[in-house]
């Protein structure tokens, strides 16, 4: 297989959630690969730190203002980067949040704060690329699932919905957009250490050595680990690749 068939040189990615954790591997992974990239999250104080990382790589980057739930937002940030780095051809769909509440206890806004960051939010990121898509003849669209995309849990009232349906959503795109050589896969996250996570191991601190345990790689994922993948599959690669759903988590779902 040439060398060639990842390369992302002339591309430009829209990554939400650069800013940090797994966003920021990928955005990472994209830019080794040749990808210029939009670090597109709300705090733009939190991304100048991920602008220089992926700068270092080569490629060009800029930090957008973007919050997910926003439409307004988002074409603004979709816009502003379209005039800077140009069309884009990959986006990662990456920014989520997460709460832990029974159903009986889950209040109705942080249902909605979840689901319109997590599920409503990549539908309208995904909305807003598509005409730059459509113009540059293809793109990929990477949508971040979890592993709630296939379990449930007493306290992932909001999450798991929101995680199995972006699984869904990627089904649905992909089909409809098939024909305008759009591919759009799911990659599914194993455990993880980013933020979203330690502050999950405050509450849980015996879960660590328990994942670790079920884990057959022996260890948490980092945010590097998802670059590869992240580069498959928004690269030639993976052009008769859509609507799959790729897992990264050392094993954790099989065992
Ligand atoms: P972090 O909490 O470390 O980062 C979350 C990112 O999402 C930040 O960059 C944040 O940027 C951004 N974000 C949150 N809300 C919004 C919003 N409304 N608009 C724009 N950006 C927003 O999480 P992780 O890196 O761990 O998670 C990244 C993705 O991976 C999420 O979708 C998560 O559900 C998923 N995941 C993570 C796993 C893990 O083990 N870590 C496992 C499985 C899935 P800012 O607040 O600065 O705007």
């Amino acid at each position: 297989m040439s060398a060639s068939l990842f390369s992302l040189d002339g591309k430009t990615a829209f990554v939400t959630g650069g800013n940090r954790g797994l966003g920021l591997g990928m955005a990472l992974g994209l830019a080794r690969a040749g990808a210029d990239v939009a670090i597109a999250c709300r705090d733009l104080d939190k991304a100048a730190d991920a602008v220089r990382a992926v700068e270092e790589t080569g490629v060009r980057a800029t930090a957008v203002a973007c919050d997910v739930t926003s439409p307004a937002s988002i074409a603004e940030a979709v816009s502003r980067t379209r005039s800077v780095l140009g069309p884009i051809g990959i986006l990662v769909n990456n920014s989520g949040t997460s709460c832990r509440f029974r159903p009986e206890e889950t209040p109705d806004d942080e249902w909605d704060r979840v689901i319109d960051t997590n599920l409503k939010g990549p539908f309208m990121v995904a909305k807003a690329i598509y005409p730059h898509m459509k113009e540059l003849g293809g793109g990929k669209v990477i949508n971040i699932a979890s592993m709630n995309s296939i379990f449930g849990g007493p306290n992932d009232t909001a999450y798991a919905p929101s995680k199995g349906g972006i699984v869904q959503l990627s089904k649905v795109l992909a089909i409809a957009w098939a024909g305008d050589n759009i591919q759009v896969n799911s990659l599914y996250p194993g455990w993880h250490y980013t933020d979203m996570t330690r502050s999950y191991l405050k509450t849980f601190p015996d879960q660590e050595a328990a994942i670790e345990a079920r884990t057959p790689a022996g260890r948490w994922g980092e945010p590097e680990d998802l670059a590869g993948p992240a580069v498959f599959l928004a690269s030639a690669a993976s052009d008769f690749v859509t609507g799959a759903s790729l897992i990264v988590d050392g094993g954790y779902s099989i065992n």
